[in-house]
Parts: C-alpha cells; sequence; structure tokens
C-alpha cells in the first residue's frame, strides 16, 4: 500500500553531551521516509525545501524509492532550519532556533497521482498545512497518522483540534499530551484527548517506550535499553514512519496489528539514536532491522504460570 508523507525537509544543528553537528540534512519528513522505507516501496513526499538544499539529499531520498515530485523548491528561498540542544538525560531538549523560512507561506500541492495514497502521514508540520493536504485526498486514506509538536500547540492550538477531529491516530510524546489535554496524568490526558476526535492516541516516552490507546484498549511497549544513546533526533519521526510503515505493508489496520507497528516503529527510533542525525539509518539493512524486532520480542515476552 502506498503511504503520502507530508512533514518538514530541514536542516538540523544538534547538541547533545556527545558532540555537535553544523547544519546536517533533517526534518520529520525525512526521518519517517527513510525509517518506513524498510517496510514499503510506495512513499509519496510532500514538501517543501529552498534553493541552498542540496541535490544529494533529494537523490539520497529517491534512492530510498521515495517519490519526491510532491517537493517544492522554491528560488532564492531558505530552506526550514532548526536547531537543538540536548540535556544530560538525552530525554529532554531545548529548541534554540526555529526558522520557518520556505514554511513561512507553504502552500502544499499534492500530485494528482498521490492523491488516493491509502495511507496518510501528517508529519509534524504547521496543522493547517496538515489539514490543507488531508483536503486533498481524492478519497479518505484508509488511515490518517497525525504527529506534532509543543512548538505547533503554542501558536496554532485552535487549527491543530481542528484537524485532530478528523485523525485517526495521533502520536505525541508525553509533555505534549499533558499539554495538550491539561492533564498531568497520561490516563487521563489520553481520555480527554480521544475525545477530541483522533481514535488512537499514542503516547512516546522517550527511553521510557511508548502507549498505545483506543477508547477501549492500551498497549505498552517498551524502548530497547540501549549503552549508548547519541542523538536522539528524529526518534519520534523515526517511530511514526516504522509504524505506518508496517501498517501499510501489512494492510491491516486493527488495534492487535497497531501493537505489531508500535514495535517496529519502536525499533526503528532505536536505531535513529546510536548515531547523530539520519547517519544510522542510512547504514542499517532490512536484516538489521528484523534482529532489531526480534530483540523487542525477546524483552517483552514472559511466561507466568498460574496455578
Ligand atoms: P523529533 O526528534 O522526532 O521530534 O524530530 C526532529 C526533527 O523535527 C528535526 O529533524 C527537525 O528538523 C524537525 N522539527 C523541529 N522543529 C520542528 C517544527 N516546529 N515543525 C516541524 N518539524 C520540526
Amino acid at each position: 500500500m502506498s503511504v503520502l508523507v507530508v512533514g518538514t525537509v530541514a536542516f538540523d544543528a544538534i547538541e547533545t553531551p556527545f558532540g555537535k553537528t553544523d547544519k546536517i540534512v533533517g526534518g520529520a519528513a525525512t526521518y519517517i521516509c527513510l525509517s518506513a522505507s524498510f517496510f514499503t516501496k510506495k512513499l509519496n513526499l510532500v514538501s517543501v525545501v529552498g534553493e541552498d538544499f542540496p541535490n544529494e539529499a533529494i537523490q539520497m531520498l529517491k534512492n530510498k524509492s521515495v517519490d519526491t515530485k510532491g517537493l517544492q523548491i522554491k528560488k532564492g528561498e531558505k530552506t526550514f532550519f532548526w536547531s537543538g540542544k540536548y540535556h544530560n538525560d538525552m530525554n529532554t531538549r531545548d529548541t534554540l532556533d526555529t526558522q520557518l523560512n520556505v514554511l513561512e507561506n507553504f502552500d502544499p500541492m499534492v500530485p494528482e497521482q498521490f492523491q488516493k495514497s491509502e495511507f496518510l502521514m501528517l508529519g509534524n508540520l504547521m496543522p493547517s498545512v496538515q489539514k490543507k493536504v488531508l483536503d486533498q485526498m481524492k478519497r479518505r486514506p484508509k488511515l490518517v497518522v497525525l504527529d506534532t509538536m509543543n512548538f505547533w500547540m503554542d501558536l496554532f492550538m485552535d487549527d491543530l483540534k481542528e484537524a485532530l477531529k478528523e485523525v485517526d491516530v495521533l502520536t505525541i510524546n508525553d509533555e505534549e499530551a499533558r499539554q495538550l489535554s491539561g492533564e498531568y496524568s497520561l490516563v487521563k490526558a489520553a481520555k480527554i484527548i480521544l475525545k477530541m476526535g483522533t481514535k488512537h492516541l499514542i503516547i512516546k516516552k522517550g527511553e521510557h517506550g511508548a502507549l498505545l490507546f483506543n477508547h477501549n484498549e492500551v498497549f505498552f511497549a517498551p524502548a530497547l535499553p540501549l549503552e549508548e544513546v547519541f542523538d536522539p533526533t528524529g526518534a519520534g519521526d523515526s517511530f511514526a514512519g516504522g509504524f505506518i510503515g508496517y501498517l501499510a505493508k501489512t494492510n491491516d489496520i486493527s488495534f492487535e496489528n497497531m501493537k505489531r507497528a508500535v514495535i517496529n516503529g519502536s525499533a526503528m527510533a532505536s536505531f535513529c539514536v546510536e548515531k547523530f542525525g539520519t547517519q544510522r539509518l542510512l547504514e542499517i539493512n532490512k536484516d538489521d532491522v528484523d534482529s532489531r524486532i526480534n530483540e523487542f520480542v525477546s524483552l517483552a515476552q514472559f511466561d507466568i504460570p498460574l496455578k
């Protein structure tokens, strides 16, 4: 099944306790596509970059079977830029700079051939742009997943709530779930958020795993305990890419299969954090992914004999 991905394609500058990068290629849609490419070869990208964005990076996406027909390249403009610094715990970070540049006037155009994509991943971006993409679909996708962050909640909470009415799965982190719901308890927060319209909610808790909720059930997936976390940038997006990529591959959106998708997403996120930026996602292969999934299976599997 095909997946339409919308989100940022960006330059990032990252600082962690282990080092610092100059401008490197990042962006939510970049991580989502790289991660999802391990599960499906039908990836359609809608995004925008400036004239300063390197051709090799676009070629890198094409090499991963990403169709870049929907990637606008704006003459004379600059690519979205984000810079962040991680605290020692590597779970929290400060955004040092966000330069919207091409995003400021971004009018997404979904090419005709993409308008019937079966799965839609609304990656982190202005909620109004996410909604515009959804509105251009010729038929309602089988599954719509939306990812967002505090930055957009601070600026456009009303637009976000409007978009949420049409979403099947919302993925956010624990702090964002608290901000969106106004509740500290994540279980109470989930109940409030599910009333906003999304049918499922995934709360990502960094090294503490992820929770999947619907109105009746809850599932918990651990994060793989890693000896070294080098750079968490893109972990959430790699999670989303693995999640939707697996669902598209299996073409099954039942809650049972979503549990497996959460494990696949967690496996992809665990690779992403092992090196700076997209580096690790670019060097692994499908066998690496399969053996990591096996590690998750043995990590979380137990058998309790009851009398
Ligand atoms: P994650 O670590 O999964 O939250 O994603 C990090 C990626 O999100 C980086 O590559 C950034 O370029 C991108 N990013 C940071 N801030 C924003 C924002 N406000 N909107 C969209 N993408 C963003």
